[in-house]
Order: C-alpha cells, then structure tokens, then sequence
C-alpha cells in the first residue's frame, strides 16, 4: 500500500534521509526505530505530504504523492490531490495538536464534517463510537485543558479515526506523557492493532511495545534503514552492529 522508493530529504547542507526505500503492505503493522535523528518522524511527515522532498518516489495505494517541481525539491500535487490523498492517512502526533478552544466531540467530528461533508448527527454519532472505544466517552463535553495527557492522546486517536484513513501514522505517541499515562494510550493502540486492519506505521522509542505491536521492526541509523526483520529477529538476535549498539543502550 506504500512504495518509497530512493527518497532524498535535504534540510540545507544537511541530508536526513539517504536514498530511502521501503515498501509497506496493506494491513502491516510496522514499528520504526533507531537513535534521536535518524529521520523516523522526518519519514512520517513526508508520508503526511508535510513535507518537500528533494529526490525519489513514494506511491500510496497507487498514487504518487509528490511530483510537482519546486525549485530544487519536489512537493505534493494540487490542493485536490492532496486533500484525497490526506484522507487515506491519519496521523497522531507526540503532542497531540488537539484544537484547544474545540471541546473534544467537535475535535473529532470537525474534519468529517468539513472535509467528508458528512452531517452533524452522524459525524456525532461516529465520533461517541470512537471516544468510547477509547475509553472517552464521558469526556465529550471537555476541552483539552481539562483532560490529561493520556486522555488528549485517546482524542487524538479518535480524531484521526474519524477519516476511517486506511493507514494510520503514530509518531512517538507516549513520549510526552507521564509514565503512569503510557499504559492507557498503548492499550487503545493494542486493541486498534488486533481489531483493525489498518496498515499502521508506528515510530517509538518503547521497544516492549514495538516488540508486540509490529509484524515488522526497521532500524533507522543516519538517514538509512540499517537492518529489517520481524520483531524476535531485531530485538533479540539483531545481525548489524548498529542495531545491536542502539538496542544494548536503550534497553
Ligand atoms: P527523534 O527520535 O528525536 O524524533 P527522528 O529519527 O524522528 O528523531 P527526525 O525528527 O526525522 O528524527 O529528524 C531528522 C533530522 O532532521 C534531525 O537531525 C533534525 O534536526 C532534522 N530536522 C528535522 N526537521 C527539520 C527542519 N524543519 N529544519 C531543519 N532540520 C530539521
């Protein structure tokens, strides 16, 4: 469902991703991981068309994401492209960027309704769906400020779910939570995981999670997939020197 085929991403002088390539099938479940700057989330973003790029392809279920010349770089294709191409993936960030003055139905209901032109009732009747099987139900009528990080993640996810986005993207969901708060937000990833076929892309430095949540682990070292494998393989028997250095210090 995702082709990434030699993507180049420049910021300046400075090369974040180096001839990338990977290939994601639908229904993966993939964990991306390796040392602070190795352009994980960088990956993610231009994923999310967030991004120029400045050499290669990435085609999502069959569609090329950037192809328009911008100076040295390319960048996604028109407004009505983008919008339809927006639509097939969700993304949740490490600091949610809920919308603060928004209480947290109209925060999921917001973009079905402006973007899928659905009705107010029944982007409201998904929306409770969704917060309940988050577990945020009872919080419908409260704004960011008053919930805890843990809960302004559930939202997050609810929101991106609302799209019904055949791929999902989580960017270091948990790393700006209190520890106590980590636990809640992966049970409602556990739980999309097993009950979803979503094709989701997860980039985390929890590797007890990666390890039970990914079909298959990419360890990324400067800008480059250094080694691939499924979860056992990586976490237990890496082959890469790298790999194995990065592992032995963070776990
Ligand atoms: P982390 O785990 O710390 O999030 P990461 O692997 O996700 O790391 P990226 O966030 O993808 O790394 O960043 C890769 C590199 O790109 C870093 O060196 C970062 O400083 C640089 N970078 C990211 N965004 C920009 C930007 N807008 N302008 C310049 N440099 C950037």
């Amino acid at each position: 469902i995702i082709r990434i085929d030699s993507i180049v991403k420049r910021y300046g002088p400075l090369t974040v991703l180096d001839g990338l390539s990977m290939n994601v099938m639908p229904g993966e479940k993939l964990a991306l991981i390796g040392p602070s700057g190795s352009g994980k989330t960088t990956i993610l973003r231009i994923l999310m068309t967030l991004e120029s790029i400045s050499g290669g392809h990435i085609e999502v279920d069959g569609e090329q994401l950037y192809h328009m010349k911008k100076g040295a770089d390319l960048v996604a294709a028109d407004e009505r492209h983008l919008h339809r191409m927006r639509k097939k993936i969700g993304m949740v960030f490490q600091h949610f960027n809920l919308f603060p003055h928004k209480c947290v139905l109209d925060n999921v209901t917001l973009a079905p309704m402006l973007t899928q032109g659905a009705t107010r009732a029944d982007a409201e009747k998904r929306a409770m769906d969704l917060l309940d099987m988050v577990g945020m139900a009872d919080k419908a009528k409260a704004v960011p400020a008053q919930l805890s990080g843990g809960q302004k993640q559930r939202v997050a996810i609810a929101r991106a779910l609302a799209l019904s986005p055949k791929i999902m993207l989580f960017d270091e969901v948990t790393s700006a939570l209190d520890p106590e708060l980590v636990e809640e937000v992966l049970n409602v990833m556990r739980r999309l995981a097993a009950e979803t076929d979503m094709t989701m892309l997860l980039v985390t430095h929890e590797m007890g999670f990666a390890h039970d949540f990914a079909d298959r682990v990419l360890f990324f070292d400067r800008g480059k997939i250094v080694e691939e494998g499924g979860p056992d393989e990586i976490f237990r028997n890496p082959k890469q020197e790298r790999t194995q250095t990065f592992l032995r210090k963070i776990i």
